[in-house]
Formats: C-alpha cells, sequence, structure tokens
C-alpha cells in the first residue's frame, strides 16, 4: 500500500497548487506509516522534478512522451491509474483544479475508488474509519465525508493545506505505459490564448471589480494596479453581462473560482454567489463605501472608502514602494 500524488504542469513547470498536493500527500503517506510516489506528464526538466523531494516525494514517475505532452483528460487519467496500479496505492491524491475536476472522478471509476472532490482537512482517521471534510454547495457549507473503499481518490482545494517542506531523497524514474488510441478520443490541437496577462484560474494575486465601478471607462485604474502588482484582473457578473468586462473575467458560483494568495475586491458587494468563487483565497482585502457592505464580514483586511479615491492612493504608493 502507498500514496500516489499527480502532480500538475504548465509548459513545463509545475504549478503551485502541485507542490501543496505532495506536501498534503506527504501528510498522508506519513500517517498511513508508508510512502509517496509523484506522477509527472508533460515534458518537465529533471531539476523541477527533483523539486518534489523537497515536499516529501521518495519517487517520481516521470511521463514524458510526445503523445502525452498536452492534457488530455480520459489519456492522463488511464496514464494515472496504470501508475497506481503498479506502485500498489490505494490513496490517490491530485487538486481540485480545473483539470483535477475532469480527472478524479474518471481515475475513482477507474480505480473502483471512493471520491473526495474539495477536500480541505487531513483525513481522520479514527475507529478504522477514513473521514475528510469537503466543501459543498459552492463553499456555502462543508461536509464531512467518509470512505468505505478500499480505494481512495482525493482532489484538494487549493490553498486549503499550504506548501510544507519534507525533504527526502528522491529517485526519477521513466514510466512509459501504453496509452490506448480510444483514449484520445477528443484531444487538444492548439492552444490560443485569450490574453499574454496572468491566467485567473492559476493567479496568486487578484485585483478584482465590481459595479461600484460605475462603467467600463473606469478600468484603467483596476488594470494599473493589477499590473503593477503583477496580478491578474477579475470582475463580478453582473459587470461582465453587462459587457464592461470580459466573461473570462467573471468569478463565482457560475464563472471561474480563483484561490489565490490575495484577492483584492474594490466595488463588490460580497453576494454570497460571488463568494463561492473566492473563498478559498488566502488573504482577501476589501474596498467598498458602504462599511455594511457583506464582503467585509470575510475580509481579512478592509478599506471603507471610495475606490475612486482609494485605488489611486493604492498606485501611488505601490509606485513609490518600487520606484
Ligand atoms: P452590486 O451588488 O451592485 O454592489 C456594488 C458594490 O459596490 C456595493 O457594495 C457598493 O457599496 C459598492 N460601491 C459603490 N460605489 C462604490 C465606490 N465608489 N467605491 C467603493 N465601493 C463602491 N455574482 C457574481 O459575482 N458571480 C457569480 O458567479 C454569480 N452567480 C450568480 C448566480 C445566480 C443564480 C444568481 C441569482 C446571482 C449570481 N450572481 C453572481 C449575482 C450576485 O447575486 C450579485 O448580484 C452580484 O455579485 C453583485 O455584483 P456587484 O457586487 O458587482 O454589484
Amino acid at each position: 500500500m502507498s500514496v500516489l500524488v499527480y502532480i500538475e504542469q504548465a509548459e513545463g513547470k509545475f504549478k503551485k497548487s502541485g507542490f501543496e498536493a505532495v506536501s498534503y500527500a506527504k501528510a498522508i503517506a506519513d500517517a498511513q506509516g508508508t510512502h509517496l510516489t509523484a506522477i509527472s506528464i508533460g515534458n518537465v526538466g529533471e531539476g523541477d522534478l527533483k523539486e518534489l523531494g523537497k515536499y516529501g516525494a521518495s519517487k517520481v514517475l516521470n511521463v514524458s512522451t510526445d503523445q502525452l505532452k498536452s492534457f488530455v483528460n480520459q489519456a492522463y487519467a488511464s496514464v494515472i491509474v496504470d501508475a497506481a496500479t503498479k506502485e500498489n496505492a490505494d490513496i490517490v491524491v491530485l487538486s481540485n483544479s480545473f483539470s483535477g475536476k475532469g480527472l478524479a472522478p474518471r481515475i475513482a471509476v477507474k480505480l473502483k475508488a471512493g471520491l473526495i472532490d474539495g477536500a480541505v482537512t487531513l483525513p481522520q482517521l479514527e475507529d478504522g474509519k477514513f473521514s475528510v471534510k469537503k466543501t459543498a454547495f459552492s463553499g456555502k457549507a462543508f461536509a464531512i465525508t467518509e470512505i468505505t473503499a478500499a480505494n481512495k481518490v482525493i482532489a484538494l482545494n487549493p490553498n486549503a493545506f499550504g506548501v510544507k517542506e519534507s525533504p527526502v531523497e528522491v529517485a526519477i524514474e521513466d514510466f512509459a505505459p501504453e496509452v490506448k488510441a480510444t483514449d484520445f478520443a477528443a484531444i487538444v490541437k492548439e492552444i490560443v490564448r485569450a490574453t499574454d496577462k496572468v491566467s485567473l484560474p492559476d493567479a496568486e494575486l487578484v485585483v478584482s471589480a465590481g459595479r461600484g465601478l460605475k462603467g467600463p471607462e473606469n478600468w484603467g485604474m483596476i488594470e494599473e494596479l493589477a499590473e503593477l502588482l503583477g496580478a491578474a484582473t477579475a470582475c463580478s457578473k453582473p459587470v461582465s453581462d453587462a459587457d464592461w468586462r470580459p466573461h473570462s473575467e467573471h468569478v463565482g458560483q457560475t464563472g471561474i473560482t480563483v484561490s489565490p494568495n490575495l484577492y483584492l475586491a474594490i466595488g463588490i458587494s460580497g453576494a454570497i454567489q460571488h463568494l463561492a468563487g473566492i473563498s478559498s483565497s488566502k488573504v482577501i482585502v476589501v474596498i467598498n463605501k458602504d462599511p455594511e457592505a457583506p464582503f467585509f464580514k470575510v475580509a481579512d483586511y478592509g478599506i471603507v472608502g471610495d475606490a475612486f479615491e482609494v485605488v489611486p492612493q493604492l498606485i501611488e504608493a505601490l509606485k513609490a514602494h518600487k520606484g
């Protein structure tokens, strides 16, 4: 028995959520008294693969065939399942990211495993039971879920556990399982980025604005602030519905889920549907002129003030700091 963790990469580099998944999986492996194997799919350099040892992976299976260079949901799920079988892993961990949400159920079906998606805590192991706290109803509630199956798949919510170092000696092993042609029923031919700015779902810093900005002509200061911070820009649903901003920036229950280290919300009321998309942000800062705005209830820091006064001052302060 062992634990297997799948680490996502983008353009040959691991994502922070991947290091978090390794840290989490290592804690599970320690609690189970077993070792942790990581699997990387795509062309990741040896230096980056070795870095996984810093977070507790004692073995890394490296899949670097051209066929699997780009993410293919079905094929990646099959490869991860082959790795789990080879490693005799009864627990598979991955990040509950955009691609993780597609992979986890496929892996669970193939392994006849119990699935917990959106996990926010380590498993509780009491009286032979294996229970994990997870988010439910778009982050409005938590559910304590017990897995009764022998095999378990856990998709960890980004930012729920954090990246923790636990260095071990790491061995890199090439792994080239045969993948069936039927696993390539739908393949990515080309990725055309809508923007060359920071991708919103992966952003570490997000500057988001709402209807309090009054109109699209006022987004210049939001973009300037985001650029100074190296942040992605986001918005509330009414803003994208009104075509003030593109729909790709709409955050919330019906939009994108983000889990940055910093979510800066400007002129957004904090409706529950908006909060559903940002609740796993590490630090939330709210700027709103209404001290009763619901967003302040979930904020780590709040500024009660007019965005048209506060944001330009923030920009000046950042420029001065950078200068
Ligand atoms: P408003 O509610 O109009 O709030 C504007 C805020 O700006 C106010 O708090 C105000 O005090 C403040 N403000 C005004 N002027 C200034 C100023 N000068 N300086 C500083 N602050 C100022 N919404 C989402 O965002 N994402 C979703 O995914 C989503 N999904 C939904 C799904 C359903 C089924 C439904 C019914 C609704 C959904 N909504 C969603 C809409 C949601 O309920 C809210 O209506 C929406 O989030 C409000 O957007 P807002 O905060 O930008 O606007």
